[in-house]
């Protein structure tokens, strides 16, 4: 069986450093790992639209804002095929199918469509096609046969969702679909990077971003703003590091070597959160540290973004060639679903 990755991102704004974390970078290792037999990379447009649907315009600008920001990553279109949502019809129409396969009471289950729902105040009225994106993600995983999918964790119960449309598939139809497999980060500090302002995730919608195209003083600014442990109010009070986003943002973006360079007199992360727990470390001085530590890491994503930006007419070819492939590897699959549902009539009559 050919090992196949598929992912991706909804274009609602520009990706930020918890799409690095929890995704993109796995992405870029596994893109490069020479393990995979192909990688298919999504950009989201018609599931962002399920929400968005009066600000078309907003997915549509942000489209190639994503791609430039993959690009910047490191996602090379030599290894990997990035594509556009709906430039690949036949994921609609699996989606139709598979639609049949689950009940509206297995989608209310899912928990976080649940929590998306409250943040975006829809308890009362739930667009139809929000309400069923995970069978659309379904559909999407399927289509390119995918055996891998890198997601952060609040994709969990999507997986969930698509393996159990496989296995109902698969015992009525035949066996025809590939059940896919998460790849979390192993880094457990990236499996859900919170916002800067503490909320539990980093979230495009929420705006509490440090974003991957940020300029250096906009980063330092953010950093220096972001929340800490409130009971943490004079230098020599004792700290929380546990569940304080700027820890959780050294756990996950930090490195031995990171301390060598910026902050000697720490061995490593572990010394520096023993002082702050202990008291006598005031949070500018953690936050100096993270700041360079972010622009380390960012500097050269966003040196790539700049020379990307200068060859838009290309960005664009990448997706439109990248589209084109990825239409025929789905359309492959939907003859395969058709087949094992018998309803490729024309095909069966042999007329
Ligand atoms: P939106 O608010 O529009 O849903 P989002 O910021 O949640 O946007 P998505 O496009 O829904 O971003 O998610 C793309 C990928 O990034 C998914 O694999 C998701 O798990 C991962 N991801 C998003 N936010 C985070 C985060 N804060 N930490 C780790 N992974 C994340
Ligand atoms: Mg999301």
């Amino acid at each position: 069986m050919q090992k196949i990755i598929l992912t991706g991102d909804r274009p609602t704004g520009k990706l930020h450093v918890g799409h690095y974390a929890g995704s993109l970078k796995e992405r870029v290792e596994l893109q490069n790992s020479g393990e995979y037999d192909k990688v298919f990379i999504m950009i989201a447009d018609a599931q962002a639209l399920t929400d968005n649907a009066e600000h078309p315009e907003k997915v549509r600008e942000n489209v190639l804002e994503v791609a430039l920001d993959y690009l910047a990553c490191g996602i090379d279109p030599k290894k990997s095929t990035i594509f556009i949502q709906s430039a690949v019809p036949q994921l609609t129409e699996l989606t139709a199918y598979y639609m049949n396969l689950v009940t509206v009471s297995r989608v209310q289950r899912n928990p976080t469509v649940k929590t998306e729902i409250k943040m975006r105040n829809f308890e009362a009225s739930i667009p139809v096609g929000f309400f069923v994106y995970p069978i659309s993600q379904a559909a999407d995983i399927t289509a390119f046969r995918a055996t891998a999918v890198p997601v952060g964790e609040d994709q969990l119960p999507m997986l969930e969702q698509c393996k159990e449309i496989v296995n109902k598939f698969n015992a009525v139809y035949g066996e025809t679909l590939t059940e896919p497999e998460i790849i979390l980060p192993s880094n457990k500090a990236c499996l859900r990077l919170p916002g800067l302002d503490g909320k539990a995730k980093m979230s495009k919608s929420l705006g509490n971003c440090i974003y991957l195209s940020d300029e250096p003083d906009v980063i330092k600014q953010k950093i220096m703003s972001m929340y800490t442990d409130p009971d943490h109010i004079r230098v020599q009070d004792p700290g929380k590091v546990e569940g304080n986003p700027v820890f959780v943002y050294l756990d996950a973006f930090s490195r031995p070597e990171h301390f060598a360079e910026f902050l000697p007199e720490y061995e490593n992360l572990d010394a520096l959160k023993a002082h702050y727990q202990r008291g006598g470390l005031g949070d500018v001085k953690v936050k100096k540290f993270l700041n360079n530590v972010m622009q380390a890491e960012l500097a050269p994503i966003r040196e790539r973004r700049h020379m990307w930006e200068q060859r838009l007419d290309d960005v664009k070819q990448i997706l439109k060639q990248g589209s084109a492939t990825a239409r025929e590897a789905a359309a492959a699959t939907l003859h395969d679903v058709r087949a094992a549902m018998q309803i490729n009539y024309f095909e069966n009559w042999h007329i």
